[in-house]
Parts: C-alpha cells; sequence; structure tokens
C-alpha cells in the first residue's frame, strides 16, 4: 500500500469516528406552539437576531435568522416555543 492510499484511509477513519461521535442530530428550526403563544411578544424582545416577529397574534420564528441562542425558548412565559 503507497503512503497516499495509507493517508486516505487514516483520514477516511477518521472522518467516520468524527461523524459516529456527533450523536443524534438535533432538530435545526425551533418551532412555535400557536395553541399557547398568547402573542406577548417578550420573545421578539429578548431575540439578539430579530429573529421573531409576532403575525396574526402568534410568534413567527425565521429559521434564516436564528442561531439557536434559546433566549426566546428560556424567555417564553408559555413554555411556547420549542
Ligand atoms: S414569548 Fe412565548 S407567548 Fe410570548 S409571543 Fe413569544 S412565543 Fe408567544
Ligand atoms: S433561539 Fe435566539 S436567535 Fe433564535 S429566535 Fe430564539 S432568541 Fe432569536
Amino acid at each position: 500500500m503507497t503512503r497516499f492510499v495509507k493517508t486516505l484511509a487514516a483520514i477516511a477513519a477518521g472522518f467516520i469516528l468524527f461523524i459516529a461521535c456527533e450523536g443524534p442530530v438535533e432538530s435545526t428550526q425551533l418551532l412555535v406552539n400557536t395553541d399557547d403563544c398568547t402573542g406577548c411578544g417578550e420573545c421578539v424582545e429578548v431575540c439578539p437576531y430579530n429573529a421573531i416577529e409576532i403575525i396574526d397574534g402568534d410568534a413567527v420564528i425565521d429559521p434564516s435568522l436564528c442561531h439557536f441562542c434559546y433566549r426566546c425558548v428560556e424567555q417564553c412565559p408559555e413554555g411556547a416555543i420549542y
């Protein structure tokens, strides 16, 4: 086996190990339970990325702006963001 092939095999093995250690993939978007959301706007106030707005009385999160800081989740008095 050439040194090049050995190097490729080592890189592949490392990559596979890395993937194996990643564990379950987390959700890629926070959601709002509109049954629980009261439209109070507290989540809008705490979001540092202006990723939330109130539309028709419910919070709506723009996934393209969200950085998953979870401040809105912690702030929501209704536990409506998950
Ligand atoms: S803080 Fe909670 S209840 Fe208030 S608008 Fe945001 S999601 Fe709705
Ligand atoms: S997780 Fe952070 S960035 Fe994303 S919507 Fe909530 S407060 Fe904004």
